[in-house]
C-alpha cells in the first residue's frame, strides 16, 4: 500500500469527520469520503447472510457520532454490504477512541461486525531511539536509509521497544472490553518498520557487529538472514498486537497487510522493494519471483491479508500480446498463492486496487491500464480461488471509479451465497500464455464456474476435478453453475 498516501487521505477523512455536520441547522451530511459512497453504491439486492461484508478506504473514520447518525450510518453501510471501520489512532488517543466507541455501539446493537483500523498504533518500533541503531565495526551507531525510512535500524535491538507498542493496543483493546464491545475485525497496515531484508538491509546488517553475532553465515546465506529477520517480524506482530487483542477477543480476526500463507514465493513487489541483483528468485520472463519465508503462522493471526495490485512494474515484465493479460496473468498468480495454501478456516481478505499503482514520475507510455471488464473478471476468478472479501485500498480521487468497479461484482457475486460460503475451490492453473482461465468452486456434484478468454477461441473446454469432469462452455461476462460427470463414465 501507498502507506503515506493512505495516512494523508486517513488523516483527511478524520478531519473531515470532526466537523460538526449538523451545524447551523443543515441537513445531515456525512465526511465527503463516505457521502461519495452512498450516493455511488446500491443497496444489496442479494443478501450478505452471515459472510464477511466488503471492506472500502473510504468507508471509514466517519468522526464522533451522536448514537442516533452513527446508527444511520452503519445500517446505510450495512444495506450495501459495507463495513466501517474506525481507527485506533494512537497519536490522539483520546479522540479517536471516542469516535471509534460510538460507532462500536453502534454496530454492537445491530449485530455488525465491529471493525479496526489498528495501524497508527503499531508505528513505530523504529522510533529514532540511538539504541535501535546497527553498530559498525568502531562501535558507531548507523541506519539504513534504503527504505525511505530514515531510521531503519537493527533487527536485534528492538527488544525493549515492545511494550510501548503493545501498551497502546492494550489502551484500546482494554476499553473495548470494558464496555463489552467484542471487537470482530483488526486489520493494521504496518509496512515500513521492524526487521525487513529486502533493499540494502542485508548489506547493512552484515557491517553490523551485532547482527554479525545473532546469524551465521550471514556473509553468503540470504535465505537464513531472511528466515532470521522474518522470525523477530512474526513475533513482533503477534506478541504486541495480535496476542493483546485475541487474549480479550478471542474470535477477533487479526491480520496485518501482506501477511498471508503462500507457497514460499512472493509475485510481487511492494511500492518501496527492490530486487538485489543475486538474491536468489524465481525467473518468469523479466519477473523476478522472490522467496518469502513463511511468516504467517508465526504471527497467530487470524486471518490472511494478501495485496493483489496494479503495481506499474508488473506490466513490463512479461511479452504477452494481449495487453490485459499481463495484468491479469500476475495478479491471477498473487491471489491464487494465499487461496491455495491458506487453511479453508482462515478467511482471505484481500487488498485491491485497480487504478496503476505506484507509476514513476515519468510512466512509460506502453503501460496500458488494465481494461475494466479484464478487472472485473479477476475480482470474479478471486472469489472463486479462495478469497472471501475485499479491502479496496485507493486515493481520494480515485474513490468513485474504484468502487463502481469493486462494489457491483462482490454484490452480484452474493446471489451465489451458499457456494461462497459453503464452496472449495478446485483449480489454482494460471495459464502461461493468454487462453482461457477457469475457476470454480464446488458444493457437491455442482460447480460454481467461471470463464473468461483472452483469445477469440470460444470452444467449449474440460475441466477435470478429482476423476470427474464438466463442459465449461463460453459464458461471457457470466458465472455458470455446472454439474460434474458421473465418475467415470
Ligand atoms: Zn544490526
Amino acid at each position: 500500500m501507498l502507506y503515506r498516501a493512505a495516512i494523508s487521505l486517513l488523516a483527511a477523512c478524520l478531519v473531515a469527520g470532526n466537523v460538526d455536520v449538523k451545524a447551523e441547522g443543515k441537513k445531515m451530511a456525512w465526511p465527503d469520503t463516505i457521502q461519495r459512497l452512498l450516493e455511488n453504491t446500491r443497496p444489496l439486492r442479494f443478501k450478505r447472510g452471515g459472510r464477511l461484508p466488503l471492506y472500502l478506504w473510504p468507508a471509514m473514520n466517519p468522526g464522533k457520532l451522536e448514537a442516533a447518525d452513527a446508527e444511520k450510518l452503519v445500517r446505510e453501510l450495512d444495506r450495501r454490504g459495507v463495513g466501517l471501520v474506525c481507527a485506533w489512532d494512537w497519536n490522539r488517543k483520546e479522540e479517536s477512541l471516542a469516535a471509534a466507541l460510538s460507532v462500536a455501539r453502534a454496530q454492537k446493537k445491530l449485530g455488525q461486525r465491529i471493525n479496526i483500523d489498528a495501524t497508527s498504533s503499531l508505528y513505530s518500533f523504529f522510533n529514532g531511539d540511538e539504541r535501535t541503531a546497527h553498530i559498525d565495526r568502531e562501535g558507531k551507531p548507523f541506519w539504513d536509509g534504503s527504505f525511505g525510512k530514515k531510521d531503519m535500524g537493527c533487527p536485534f535491538a528492538l527488544d525493549f521497544r515492545q511494550e510501548d507498542i503493545r501498551r497502546r493496543i492494550e489502551y484500546f483493546a482494554d476499553a473495548y472490553a470494558k464496555e463489552k464491545l467484542e471487537v470482530g475485525f483488526v486489520f493494521a497496515d504496518w509496512e515500513i518498520d521492524g526487521p525487513l531484508e529486502w533493499n540494502d538491509a542485508w548489506e547493512a546488517s552484515r557491517r553490523c557487529q551485532r547482527c554479525r553475532e545473532h546469524i551465521p553465515g550471514i556473509d553468503t546465506n540470504f535465505l537464513q538472514f531472511q528466515k532470521d529477520l522474518r522470525d523477530i517480524r512474526s513475533r513482533l506482530q503477534k506478541d504486541n498486537y495480535a496476542d493483546p487483542i485475541l487474549l480479550r477477543f478471542p474470535k477477533a480476526l487479526v491480520g496485518n497487510y501482506a501477511v498471508y500463507p503462500h507457497n514460499g514465493f512472493r509475485y510481487w513487489y511492494d511500492y518501496f522493494e527492490k530486487y538485489g541483483e543475486g538474491q536468489p528468485a524465481l525467473a518468469d520472463q523479466g519477473a523476478r519471483y522472490r522467496h518469502w519465508a513463511n511468516e504467517f503462522e508465526q504471527t497467530g493471526y487470524t486471518f490472511a491479508m494478501p495485496v493483489v495490485y496494479t503495481w506499474y512494474g508488473t506490466y513490463l515484465w512479461y511479452d504477452f500480446d494481449a495487453p490485459d493479460y499481463r495484468w491479469f496473468y500476475n495478479m491471477l498468480l498473487v491471489a491464487s498463492n494465499p487461496g491455495q495454501y491458506t487453511p479453508p478456516s482462515i478467511p482471505v481478505i484481500t487488498f485491491v486496487h485497480w487504478h496503476t499503482t505506484s507509476p514513476p514520475d515519468k510512466p512509460d507510455p506502453s503501460v496500458k491500464q488494465m481494461s475494466e471488464w479484464a478487472y472485473q473478471e479477476l475480482l470474479w476468478h478471486m472469489l472463486l480461488r479462495g478469497t472471501d472479501t475485499f479491502f479496496l485500498w485507493c486515493g481520494a480521487e480515485e474513490q468513485v471509479k474504484e468502487v463502481s468497479l469493486l462494489h457491483p461484482v462482490w454484490a452480484a457475486a452474493q446471489e451465489y451465497g451458499e457456494f461462497l460460503e459453503k464452496g472449495t475451490p478446485v483449480t489454482f492453473d494460471v495459464p502461461a500464455r493468454p487462453g482461457t482461465v477457469l475457476s470454480a468452486l464446488r458444493l457437491g456434484s455442482r460447480l460454481l464456474v467461471r470463464r473468461t478468454d483472452f483469445t477469440s477461441d470460444t470452444r467449449p473446454v474440460t475441466l477435470k476435478v478429482e476423476g470427474r469432469s464438466v463442459a465449461v462452455p463460453a459464458a461471457p461476462s457470466q458465472c455458470q453453475v455446472l454439474t460434474l460427470d458421473e465418475q467415470g463414465s
